[in-house]
């Protein structure tokens, strides 16, 4: 049987492990270990963050190995999964179909999203188990005419016993990631190696004839007939450059900020991250604590238990880059702009909800700007609806994850990354290597 190297073993590297492992023999190489979720007793931590311990959000990789966290050259921090399973591993298990911009292009993922939602459970079914302070929230948006609506949630959720800690890795296996997916095709004979860095892509002749990776000291070659990269938004472009395959500088990352306040017991750090989301132009909202402020932002001065948030997930614009050890991405002023409206839609938010908000947003403070979903690179573009290969790319190299979105979504990507990588499989399994 031909073989197949698929680097990376998140939303995109295991859904086409899966999809493709009987029509080649596959190995996917992922840089990171088996995941296991964050084991640190967070109250013992709330206590050592008074002693001043903890002031550079990179220190979170000795405490929990399988986040990856790095600052770019304008100090956002970036924030990414490492290890089996990849980024879902750490996500909040939401699952929200967002692919207008693939259609625009012409690329129909209805087949896609039909089998993704047969074979993962998707719910709402959480709403019943929501907090107090969750139901009022939802309460005003509606007020204030925002249609929010609760978020479907990958997993089994009726075991859910809302600890609070779903981005720090679900411990009781509640929540779904691309684990499950790996594993089916470990069940039908793909192999996995992991602690294996791939550094490039060896291209001879105009074609892919493996990739060449770091496994420990050792230089290692994997020879393939096919190569698909689905190293994540930041990884996949290192490695396109480092084969000397140019990237575009359209990088977005969809900024996270916080806006948040004092409320004595409101415990919203025991509630299920990300409850239920507001759609507004260019932003959502969704009640969130924000684990990394608090523990790195001296604005979050307050207990856990008694702090209140609200996140904007910004659709930012496609303009940076990454290179071997540099990332390049600023806001730019109509990111800016868009933060601010947010800010102060989320204030009148906390106002309705009963925070004595004055006229400078007195009682709010803000978080750490923050982002988790990076991709844009290597945007597909009409010319490419049907073959779903980027023409810069040789025939038997293949890219499957959020490097080829056009742009932001603004949104969780996890549910349209694996339908593209659905696509991308089907079209990989039918060529002619
Ligand atoms: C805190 C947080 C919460 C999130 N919550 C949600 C959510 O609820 N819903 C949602 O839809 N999205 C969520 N996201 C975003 C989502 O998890 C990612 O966008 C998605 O997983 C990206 O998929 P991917 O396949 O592109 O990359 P990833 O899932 O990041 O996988 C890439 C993999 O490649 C590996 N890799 C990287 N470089 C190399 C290399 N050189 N060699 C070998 N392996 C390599 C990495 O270790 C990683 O395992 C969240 C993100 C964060 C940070």
């Amino acid at each position: 049987m031909k073989q197949a190297v698929i680097v990376g073993s998140g939303a995109g590297g295991a859904t086409v492990a899966r999809e493709l492992q009987g029509h080649f023999q596959v190995t996917v190489l992922e840089a990171g270990r088996e995941f296991r979720p964050f084991a640190r007793d967070l109250v013992l931590l709330e206590r050592l963050k008074k002693t001043g311990l903890f002031f550079d959000e990179r220190q979170v990789q000795l405490l929990f190995p399988s986040m990856r966290v790095r600052k770019t050259v304008d100090n956002m921090v970036l924030v990414n999964g490492v290890g089996l399973g990849g980024t879902t591993t750490i996500s909040a298990g939401n699952a929200i179909r967002m692919d207008r911009d693939l259609l625009a292009l012409g690329i129909n993922l209805d087949a896609e999203f039909a089998e993704l939602f047969r074979e993962i459970p998707i719910t709402t079914s959480h709403m019943g188990r929501w907090r107090e302070v969750t139901r009022r929230l939802f309460g005003v948006c509606r007020e204030m005419n925002l249609s929010p609506y609760p978020i479907p949630k990958m997993g089994r959720y009726e075991r859910c016993v809302n600890c609070g800690r779903c981005v720090l890795g679900c411990a009781r296996g509640v929540k779904w990631d691309s684990r499950q997916f790996l594993h089916m095709a470990l069940n039908r004979g793909a192999r996995v190696v992991t602690g294996c860095r791939v550094e490039r892509v060896v291209l001879e002749g105009g074609l892919a004839t493996g990739v060449r990776a770091r496994q420990g000291r050792r230089e290692v070659f994997y020879p393939a007939d096919l190569v698909v990269l689905a190293a994540g938004g930041l990884g996949t472009p290192v490695i396109l450059q480092n084969s000397g395959i140019a990237c575009e500088a359209r990088l977005f990352v969809d900024p996270v900020l916080c806006v948040a306040t004092e409320w004595p017991g409101v415990m919203q750090n025991r509630e299920m991250t990300m409850p239920f989301v507001v759609q507004m132009n260019g932003y959502i909202l969704s009640p969130y604590f924000d684990w990394l402020s608090f523990f790195f932002n001296r604005n979050y001065r307050y207990p856990a238990g008694d702090t209140l948030g609200m996140m904007i997930k910004l659709a930012d614009d496609s303009v940076g880059s990454i290179s071997a050890g540099k990332i390049d991405k600023m806001l730019t002023e109509s990111d800016r702009a868009r933060l601010s409206d947010a800010v102060d839609v989320c204030a009148e938010i906390f106002r309705r909800f009963g925070v004595r908000v004055g006229p400078r947003k007195e009682r709010l403070f803000l978080g750490t700007i923050n982002a988790g979903h990076p991709g844009g690179m290597l945007p597909l573009t009409e010319r490419e609806a049907v073959t779903m290969h980027h023409s810069s790319l040789p025939p038997n190299l293949y890219v499957a994850d959020a490097t080829l979105l056009p742009r932001s979504l603004g949104n969780p990507p996890i549910l349209t990354i694996m339908a593209l990588a659905k696509r991308i499989s089907a079209v990989c399994a039918r060529g002619a290597w």
